[in-house]
């Protein structure tokens, strides 16, 4: 017999495309339309059902930009359909793919019970059930016209993202409105086939593709091209023996978990994630209904609280469905944060607060770290994934990696501190799986630790912007169950999947250190102004509980847990994936920015409250020091009067080029043009700049990545560099024991910058304040520091310690981390000498080495601003404000110290006398990152230290209240020994970067 494969493949498409899905539905009749469109913002169901209705015509326009129009939707189900399965099918005006980056609807009962969703991959709502006797069905669909603002990953400019400037116009028409019987029969015979045309061309030539191939032919043969519906059934039985033959033995395990990756917020407002869960969630639960082995998976306590919160009936549901085990909560965050820029302590408090969620409303706590999407992981996340209880870690997101195949997939990662986590990213590459051949295949395929763990997870179902998983998936699943030639799928809860490596841990690989993505890298700098409010209600709010801690065991003042939790939740909320990294649309980062005003100003009120209590009548000046170190001699979580005793005046030379400052400890050179050619530590005679350079000059960059605009920086920026090095003006002035210059200089015609260059007596910190009027299109601002030390690497303030990265590239591995992360410092030294740079707004910079005729140093440069156009063309435009400070001969203590200062608040208030602090951590390398009072609202004292020089260390806590007990908690307060009686103080050892926390009883009871 002549080879005829090709031909057997074509008709077998062809027929299925051309005729047999086509088939799916039938007969047809009409549906009536009318509508009501909404002036403003979207309403809740009821008043919405309630409202006046209009004519409308199927074909007709519909939907301005982010507008919401109720459509009710009216038919008879003819008598002679009667016991068939009946479905609505609606088409909104879909694009062809891409679910949640268009239209989108949610059906509803005339009752306002949520349905299912519409989107496009989805275009289906059952009705049988809504029928009264005489078969008169009424339903409603909430559209929301939604516009597209990523067609195939062009990265286009675009007005439509903020309602106020999207356009007017209708954005969809309303293609379809019908009633229609679902042929089971033909859905099944087109799934047989997309399962074995899938099958055969993951096949080696072979028998087993040779028999798929004549079964198909077999089975085309059979079908009645004429009467698809008629002869559906008869043209599935020549199919029924290939799709019988069980898998391999030794065949791949797919682990699947139905899924819907919705981002927080992105490419639309958060009000809009509210409604894409609510679809999404009515969607899956009609899905669970339909199915006796499909499971669910869904992250986000955040995410769980908006459908708790408007909409009651989805959240009773839900709940129920929780309960049965088959809608499993997964990732026990508050929301998929971030995981680079936020703080130890946010890091803390999304499992804190996310944990907390989940077992308030289901009783259960998820065992697992959910980060499928995220932008990279901090190598500080292992033992704060440990210290909150979770066994294992689960992310995606370095199948994107630019340049290096990331070596494993499931895996013991280790962090800073030693500590591993059992970890697991899925060879199938994607969060949004279809469990098509093709994706199973590729899992089987490349899946790194084939030799030892059988099997890896498929989160499934279309993401990003909502949609879940499909009744084609569910039909893939079945079909692969046990299929000769594809992997095993199985819907398993990740949790199962992780509990089978119990055995053979021993024999995972391991990974050291960050999960650094190579890709996304100007997440760390793009919308500056999510950077510093992140930044600063972070240190508000940590400082607005030791505070107010202090005065509640003190003076009995309540602790206010309501206004603490609720600002939290929302810095939580904001560390979202896209939020914090400055990568959604302009409507979403308007709105975050009054967000952070609004913290800001909240977390500081609760400050001033706590601290005027402390302070009590009197008419000293109070100096509050809310950072976790002592400055100016007042203790760290004290108040004291500054006595001004040992403070000289910083000595101003003024010299051919500029001035030389000199203190106590550091002497600096400025020019007229504000640049700093020479910074010297006295003690030592150290020269910090390296020679023929100078700090503290711009560097402007063209800033046009291929792809991603706000995610990305390409290596070629490099190649071009404009140097601002010139002022248009500058001065000097002197403030008591502080002297400032002030240095302006054009960066173009439109943009400029303002510094204010300073030294304080008693600091080895020069200062540079920067103020950036920026007006630029796609362009990067550094600011640059050549340094005069041989520094093998860099150390960056990470969550509780930092990270090392070498400064050399002699791998692709290091050339690839070509900008990298910080928090408020970066360090580096040679032999006994270093120097640091500390920020107060920053998260980005690069490091490279400077060569020099026998010597080499190295030119560290944070990122300051960015002005990419996609997703929001106005990105970074406006006045920011910056803080740099070059601390001139520091070790990694005095980084951290110096770093820790910028924006720890020192409030002046007036008041009786000193305040001592409630806690006191004495012993190298420990600091306390937080005071607070238990989130058990019990009226206990928690306290985290943790080791910030990667050093063995031994401390000692005290605590200057009545205490009865002391006892060692998880980051979730739950108690890791029995409580010990309080001896007046505790003695404790650390190991490097170890994180520990206590619950303190104190002896009266506080608190609300
Ligand atoms: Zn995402």
């Amino acid at each position: 017999m002549h080879l005829m494969d090709d031909i057997t493949i074509g008709r077998a498409e062809r027929a299925l495309a051309e005729r047999i899905l086509p088939a799916v539905h039938g007969p047809i009749v009409a549906l009536q339309v009318s509508r009501h469109e909404l002036p403003g913002e979207p309403v809740a169901p009821a008043l919405a059902i309630a409202a006046d209705y209009g004519p409308f015509e199927t074909g007709a326009e519909w939907g301005r930009a982010w507008g919401t129009t109720w459509f009710r939707l009216e038919g008879r189900i003819p008598p002679e359909w009667a016991g068939r399965p009946v479905e609505a099918l609606i088409d909104l005006g879909f694009g062809r793919s891409m679910p949640g980056f268009q239209c989108e609807g949610l059906a509803f009962t005339a009752a306002g019970r949520a349905i299912k969703s519409l989107n496009p991959q989805n275009q289906w709502v059952r009705v049988s059930d809504l029928a009264d006797e005489d078969g008169r069905v009424e339903f409603f669909v909430e559209a929301a016209s939604n516009p597209v603002l990523l067609q195939d990953l062009r990265f286009e400019k675009t007005l439509q993202g903020d309602i106020r400037t999207a356009s007017d116009r209708a954005l969809y028409r309303l293609r379809r409105a019908d009633l229609a019987v679902l042929r089971t029969d033909v859905f099944e015979l087109a799934m047989d086939l997309d399962v074995l045309l899938g099958l055969q061309r993951q096949l080696p030539e072979g028998p087993r593709r040779a028999r798929i191939l004549q079964a198909l032919d077999d089975a085309i043969d059979v079908l009645d091209l004429q009467d698809v519906a008629g002869s559906a059934a008869a043209a599935r039985e020549p199919l029924r023996a290939v799709l019988a033959a069980p898998a391999e033995h030794s065949a791949h395990r797919i682990s699947a978990i139905g899924h819907a990756h919705i981002d927080s917020a992105w490419l639309w407002p958060i009000r809009e994630t509210v409604r894409k869960l609510a679809r999404t969630v009515a969607s899956m639960l009609d899905l669970l209904d339909s199915s006796d082995d499909f499971l669910y998976g869904m992250s986000s306590a955040q995410q769980y609280a908006w459908i708790r919160d408007s909409h009651p009936d989805l959240w009773q549901r839900l709940k129920a469905a929780v309960e049965s085990g088959r809608f499993i909560p997964l990732g026990g965050m508050w929301v998929e944060s971030d995981t680079v820029m936020p703080s130890g302590e946010s890091l803390v408090r999304q499992f804190l607060y996310g944990q907390r969620f989940f077992e308030k409303e289901f009783g259960l706590r998820p065992k697992g770290v959910w980060l499928p999407d995220t932008f990279g992981y901090s190598p500080a996340l292992p033992q704060l994934i440990r210290r909150a209880g979770f066994e294992w870690f689960f992310t995606q997101k370095l199948s994107w990696n630019q340049t290096n195949l990331f070596p494993h997939h499931t895996f013991a990662w280790h962090g800073i501190d030693g500590s591993g986590i059992l970890t697991h990213f899925p060879p199938m590459d994607t969060y949004a799986a279809e469990l098509t051949a093709e994706e199973l295949a590729r899992a089987s395929r490349t899946f790194r630790e084939n030799r030892v763990v059988p099997g890896s997870i498929a989160p499934t179902g279309f993401g990003d912007g909502g949609g879940g998983t499909t009744r084609e998936m569910l039909a893939r699943a079945a079909r692969t169950a046990d299929l000769e030639g594809s992997p095993r799928v199985a819907w398993e809860s990740p949790d199962d999947y992780f509990a089978s490596l119990a055995g053979i841990r021993h024999r995972l690989p391991t990974w050291d250190g960050e999960l650094y993505l190579e890709f996304h890298r100007g997440t760390l700098t793009s919308q500056h102004a999510m950077k510093q409010g992140n930044r600063r209600v972070e240190q508000l709010l940590v400082e607005a509980e030791l505070w107010s801690a202090t005065v509640s065991v003190r003076l009995g003042i309540p602790y206010p847990f309501d206004e603490i939790d609720a600002l939290w939740q929302t810095v939580l909320l904001h560390q979202f994936h896209d939020i914090l990294p400055g990568t959604s649309i302009a409507w979403v980062h308007r709105e975050a920015r009054e967000t952070y005003g609004r913290l800001e100003r909240e977390a500081r009120a609760l400050i001033e409250r706590a601290q005027r209590e402390l302070a009590g009548v009197g008419e000293e000046m109070l100096t509050f020091n809310g950072s976790a170190f002592e400055v100016q001699g007042v203790p760290a979580g004290g108040a004291a009067v500054l006595d001004g005793e040992g403070v000289g005046v910083v000595e101003i030379r003024e010299t051919d080029r500029g001035w030389t400052l000199r203190n106590d400890l550091v002497e600096v050179q400025v020019t007229a043009d504000g640049l700093i050619p020479s910074a010297v530590d006295l003690a030592t005679g150290r020269e910090a700049i390296f020679p023929g350079r100078a700090a503290n000059v711009l560097h402007i960059h063209q800033d046009f990545p291929n792809k991603w605009d706000a995610w990305d920086v390409d290596p070629f920026y490099r190649n071009t560099r404009h140097d601002v090095a010139d002022a248009t003006s500058s001065s000097i002035t002197v403030r008591g024991e502080r002297a400032e210059i002030a240095v302006e200089r054009a960066i173009s015609e439109v943009s400029s910058v303002l510094q204010r260059i300073s030294l304080e007596w008693g600091s080895r910190e020069l200062v540079i304040e920067q103020t950036t009027e920026w007006r630029e299109t796609e362009k990067l601002l550094k600011l640059s520091f050549p340094l005069n030390v041989r520094a093998e690497h860099t150390s960056a303030e990470t969550q509780f310690g930092f990270v090392t990265r070498p400064t050399h590239t002699n791998t692709s591995w290091d050339d690839a981390r070509f900008e990298t992360s910080m928090h408020r410092y970066v360090h580096v030294a040679e032999g006994g000498f270093g120097i640091a740079l500390t920020n107060d707004s920053s998260y980005g910079f690069d490091a490279l080495r400077i060569r020099g005729e026998n010597d080499w140093g190295i030119d560290i440069r944070p990122s300051l601003l960015r002005a990419p156009q996609y997703p929001d063309p106005e990105t970074d435009q406006g006045t920011h404000s910056h803080r740099f400070g070059l601390v001139i001969g520091a070790d990694l203590d005095a980084a951290t110290r110096y770093g820790a200062r910028a924006y720890a608040q020192r409030n002046v208030v007036r008041g009786a006398g000193s305040v001592d602090p409630l806690v006191v951590v004495r012993g190298s390398g420990i600091a306390v990152s937080s005071v607070k009072l238990a989130a058990d609202r019990s009226g206990d004292l928690i306290v985290r230290a943790h080791e910030y020089l990667g050093c063995r260390t031994a401390g000692q806590l005290r605590i200057s209240a009545p205490v009865s007990t002391i006892q060692q908690v998880s980051l979730l307060e739950d108690a890791l020994e029995e409580p010990i009686a309080w001896g007046g103080s505790a003695a404790f050892d650390l190991g490097a970067f170890e994180v520990r926390t206590w619950r303190v009883r104190l002896d009266r009871p506080v608190g609300e």
